[in-house]
């Protein structure tokens, strides 16, 4: 029996980006100006339900340049998660700040408690992100951020159409920054949003990210400060407002794949199924599990047994605190849950429309490889 290849990630087109795409390159608006971008950004924050929304190339430049809007700097803390992308860590390096990671609560995401403790004179802001799909603790970490007169910003790459206590996972930083790569819950191929409701932020990311041109023909090539190139093109805005079309629908099939896998893996002794709050809505971005020892088989046996069986899967992210690239600066934290997610975590393939015979498949391969 020769199965096929199962992915762990794959783009669903709808059928309008043919259509607009087409449409945006018969009008000859290729570039970063054109009609698409303004439909693209204004559906976009409607959808979220903020007043503005600004496109660029990437989330990781998106996260820069809100780093850079809120004036974030040279000797300035930014409070990170541990365990997280390293892609909201990058931008704080741009900014030559210093990332202070706090480890993982149960919901894999930044424990608030923590931040409270890692507060200092030099903190600025929390860099929050909602890894995996489930919202992090956001309410909490924005009356932490109030109360200490610190920016949030929302790194919502993961958990874009999420909710914490039924309010948008992206309305509760100061700035919230999303991802259109080709994994994420739509895509543009590359792209990224960031949307505020200060009308004076969303000013200075567009102008910052368009590279500080001046405002009039006379001053246009006169720069009050350094400037960035982060402008997302009318291709990619055609495409995204077709995928942004069909999000709900997107959103709905990873929540039944989410159940499926719930419920084939449920019996499986020795894994540790993906959180679930009742404060919360989780996505399922990815549908992550741990690996017990219960189990009777390492993470790493297990996906190499299913990768024999043509099953993709992707193991959970390298902690800040392990990474090479950040010189130790000999600090005696430690930081056990996001160890444990680095060490025992692995993904399955979820993505939208993905054929629900695939999760029996994937079940029954993973009851097989038990020891
Ligand atoms: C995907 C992702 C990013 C980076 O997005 P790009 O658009 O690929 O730059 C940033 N943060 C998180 C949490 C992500 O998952």
């Amino acid at each position: 029996m020769s199965e096929e290849f199962q992915p762990v990630a794959q783009p669903h087109l709808w059928g309008n980006e043919r259509i607009y795409l087409d449409e945006a390159l018969e009008s000859g608006w290729v570039s970063s100006r054109g009609p698409f971008i303004e439909r693209f950004e204004r559906a976009f924050a409607e959808s979220i339900g903020v007043a503005h929304a600004v496109s660029v190339t990437n989330c990781t430049n998106a996260l820069h340049l809100a780093l850079d809007a809120l004036g974030i700097g040279p000797g300035d803390e930014v409070i990170v998660p541990d365990f997280t992308m390293m892609a909201p860590v990058f931008a704080v390096l741009y900014q030559r700040a210093t990332p202070v990671p706090i480890d993982a609560d149960e919901t894999w995401n930044m424990d608030p408690d923590a931040v409270a403790v890692a507060i200092t004179p030099r903190t600025r802001a929390i860099l929050a992100v909602h890894t995996y799909g489930h919202p992090a603790r956001i309410d909490r970490l924005r009356e932490i951020a109030d109360e200490h007169n610190l920016w949030l910003v929302e790194d919502a790459a993961e958990a874009h159409g999420g909710a914490v206590l039924g309010r948008a996972v992206g309305t509760f930083g100061d700035i919230a920054c999303f991802s259109f790569y080709a994994n994420k819950l739509i895509t543009t191929g590359e792209g990224g949003m960031i949307i505020t409701n200060c009308e004076e932020l969303a000013k200075r990311v567009r102008w910052k990210g368009n590279m500080c041109f001046g405002s009039d023909e006379e001053s246009r090539y006169t720069h009050e400060s350094i400037g960035f190139n982060y402008r997302m093109t009318n291709l990619q805005a055609a495409i995204g407002l077709a995928q942004l079309e069909n999000a709900a629908a997107a959103l709905e099939s990873k929540l039944s794949i989410a159940q499926a896998y719930d419920a084939a893996l449920g019996e499986i002794p020795g894994l540790t199924l993906p959180p679930r709050s009742t404060w919360a809505k989780n996505v399922f971005w990815v549908y992550g599990v741990l690996i017990r020892d219960e189990f009777g088989r390492s993470r790493v046996e297990l996906q190499q047994r299913l990768s024999s069986r043509k099953i993709e899967t992707r193991r959970f992210f390298t902690p800040l605190h392990r990474q090479p690239v950040i010189r130790s600066n000999g600090s005696l934290l430690s930081f056990p849950n996001a160890d444990l997610l680095c060490e025992r975590g692995l993904y399955l393939p979820s993505f939208p429309c993905m054929s629900t015979s695939v999760i029996q498949r994937v079940a029954d391969e993973i009851r097989r490889a038990r020891g």
